[in-house]
C-alpha cells in the first residue's frame, strides 16, 4: 500500500478542521485532528505526523507559540508546520515565518491550495522520500524498483538498511548524527535508542560488501556515505565500539 502522509491538524473550529479533514482523506492523507494546543502536543508526543496544519488563534496557547516550541525541541524541530490562519498582512506572515513555520495560509484558502501546499513541503522536507535513483561512485539505488547495485552487483539490504542507505547516498559527504539519522529515517524515536542506528550501520555495510568502506564513521559526530572512503573500497571496515 502507498504511505499515506499523515496531518496533524491544530484547529479549535470543528467545521474548519472537519473540512480540512474530508478534503485530506480524499486525496491519499491521513489526518488527525487536535483541537488545542495541549491535545496537539499529546499527539506530537505520541506520534511524529509528517505535516502539522496549525491554527494561528487556539484557545489557550497560541498557534505561533506552539510553533516556536516545537522548533525549538530536537525531537520535533523537523516536522514540517503550515500556519493557518484569517490574519493575511505581512507583519503576521513574518511572525509565523519566524516561528519557524515552513508555510502560511490565510483563510479563507481553497482545498486545492491547501493541498498544493503540503505537497510542496513534503517535497522539500523529505527529499529522501521521493523516489528515483541516486547514485554515488559505483554505487547505485533504485527506491521505485527498491533494487542497490554496487559495480554491477545486486545487493540483498533489509528495509531499515535500504531506507537508511537511502537517505545517506541522498545527502551523501554530510555527517549525519545518530540523533539527525534516527529523525530522517526511523521519524519517530520515541521509542528507539540512538545505539540502533549503529547496529543498522554494521548490518548496512555488511550488505554493501566490498562498498561497505562508503558508509564511513566519524568520530564523535555521526555517520557519512563519501565516494571517497578513507579505507579503500574492499577491505574490511574497522569496527569501533565506541566511536
Ligand atoms: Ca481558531
Amino acid at each position: 500500500m502507498k504511505h499515506q502522509p499523515s496531518v496533524l491538524i491544530v484547529e479549535d473550529e470543528p467545521a474548519i478542521a472537519e473540512l480540512i479533514a474530508v478534503n485530506l482523506r480524499h486525496n491519499g492523507f491521513a489526518p488527525t485532528w487536535a483541537m488545542d494546543s495541549a491535545s496537539a502536543q499529546r499527539e506530537l508526543d505520541a506520534v511524529l505526523p509528517d505535516v502539522v496544519l496549525l491554527d494561528w488563534m487556539l484557545p489557550g496557547e497560541s498557534g505561533l507559540s506552539l510553533a516556536r516550541r516545537w522548533r525549538a525541541d530536537a525531537r520535533t524541530k523537523g516536522v514540517p508546520i503550515i500556519m493557518l490562519t484569517a490574519r493575511g498582512d505581512e507583519a503576521d506572515r513574518v511572525a509565523g515565518l519566524d516561528a519557524g513555520a515552513d508555510d502560511y495560509i490565510a483563510k479563507p484558502f481553497s482545498a486545492k491550495e491547501m493541498l498544493a501546499r503540503i505537497r510542496a513541503v513534503l517535497r522539500r522536507r523529505a527529499p529522501e522520500q521521493v523516489g528515483g535513483v541516486v547514485a554515488v561512485a559505483g554505487l547505485s539505488l533504485d527506491s521505485s524498483t527498491y533494487r542497490v547495485v554496487f559495480e554491477g552487483q545486486m545487493l540483498k539490504l533489509g528495509p531499515t538498511e535500504f531506507k537508511l542507505l537511502q537517505y545517506l547516498m541522498s545527502h551523501a559527504e554530510r555527517v549525519h548524527s545518530r540523533a539527525s539519522l534516527l529523525d530522517k529515517v526511523w521519524g519517530d524515536h520515541v521509542f528507539i535508542e540512538e545505539r540502533t542506528v549503529d547496529v543498522h550501520v554494521k548490518r548496512l555495510r555488511e550488505a554493501l560488501g566490498d562498498a561497505g568502506a562508503m558508509v564511513e564513521t566519524v568520530r564523535g559526530a555521526g555517520y557519512r556515505l563519501t565516494s571517497r572512503p578513507a579505507v579503500p573500497l574492499g577491505s574490511p571496515v574497522p569496527v569501533r565500539a565506541h566511536a
